[in-house]
C-alpha cells in the first residue's frame, strides 16, 4: 500500500495520497489549491491514475485543489452528505463504500468540527481530517461546529476503531505527522478521561482566532476552490 503525506507550511494541511501500489488508482484527502503542481507532478512520477479526491469538511482556512485536480485529471471529487458546496461530483453518506484499485475506504460520518466533517477509514488507518489531530482535535466554534457533536464522533465512533489503527490528521501545528486510535485515547489532553461536559468547557474556551484566509476560503471551497 502506498501512503504520501504531503505538508502545506503556509496552513499546516496536510494531504494524503493513497494507492495500492506504483501504477495503480489513486485517491487524494484534503489537496491544498497552491500545491497542484506538486501533486500532478507526484501523480505522473508514481504513475497513478487519480479517481477520486476527497475533502474531509468545506475548509476554512484553505482553499481546496478539488475543482482544479478535477479539471486537470477527470477524477470525482466527493464530500459528505449535508455539504453545501452543490460543485461537487458525488456526496457520500455516513458507511458507504468508496473502492480505489483494491482499497476499500469507509465513509464514517463525524460532525463537529463543522456540520459537514467526515473521516475516511480502510483497515489499519483513518484519515480524521479536523476531526481528531494528534494530542488535539478541530476546533469547534465556526461552521455550525458542536463540541458535543465533535465529542461523540471521536469517543463513539472514531474511538471504537481497532486501537492499532493508525490516526491520519488533517492538520499539525507541532510537528506530529501521525498516531494511533490506542495513543489518542490515553493520550490527548482534550479527550483521555475527559466527560463530554468537561471537553465542551475546554472547546467553549479556546479563544482561538479565526484562520487568517477564512473570509476567502470559505466560499471559493462551495465552489470547489474555482473562483
Ligand atoms: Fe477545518
Amino acid at each position: 500500500m502506498l501512503v504520501r503525506q504531503l505538508f502545506d507550511a503556509q496552513t499546516f494541511t496536510f494531504t494524503y495520497i493513497v494507492a495500492d501500489n506504483f501504477g495503480s488508482e489513486a485517491i487524494i484527502i484534503d489537496p491544498v489549491d497552491s500545491k497542484v503542481e506538486q501533486y500532478m507532478k507526484l501523480l505522473k512520477e508514481l504513475n497513478l491514475k487519480l479517481k477520486y479526491v476527497f475533502d474531509t469538511h468545506v475548509h476554512a482556512d484553505h482553499i481546496t485543489a478539488a475543482g482544479k485536480l478535477r479539471e486537470l485529471t477527470d477524477c470525482i471529487t466527493l464530500l459528505g452528505a449535508g455539504t453545501n458546496a452543490k460543485c461537487v461530483s458525488k456526496v457520500v453518506k455516513d458507511g458507504e463504500k468508496i473502492h480505489v484499485g483494491t482499497l476499500e475506504f469507509t465513509v464514517l460520518e463525524t460532525p463537529g468540527h463543522t456540520q459537514d466533517s467526515y473521516c475516511l477509514y480502510t483497515p489499519k488507518m483513518v484519515f480524521t481530517g479536523d476531526t481528531l489531530f494528534v494530542r488535539g482535535t478541530g476546533r469547534t466554534d465556526f461552521q455550525a461546529g458542536n463540541p458535543v457533536d465533535q465529542y461523540n464522533s471521536i469517543v463513539n465512533k472514531l474511538f471504537s476503531l481497532p486501537e492499532e489503527t493508525l490516526v491520519y490528521p488533517g492538520h499539525d501545528y507541532n510537528g506530529n505527522t501521525r498516531s494511533s486510535i490506542w495513543e489518542e485515547k490515553n493520550f490527548n489532553p482534550r479527550l483521555a478521561g475527559k466527560s463530554v461536559a468537561e471537553f465542551k468547557e475546554i472547546m467553549d474556551n479556546l479563544n482561538l482566532p479565526n484562520p487568517k484566509l477564512m473570509d476567502v476560503a470559505v466560499p471559493a471551497n462551495l465552489a470547489c476552490g474555482l473562483i
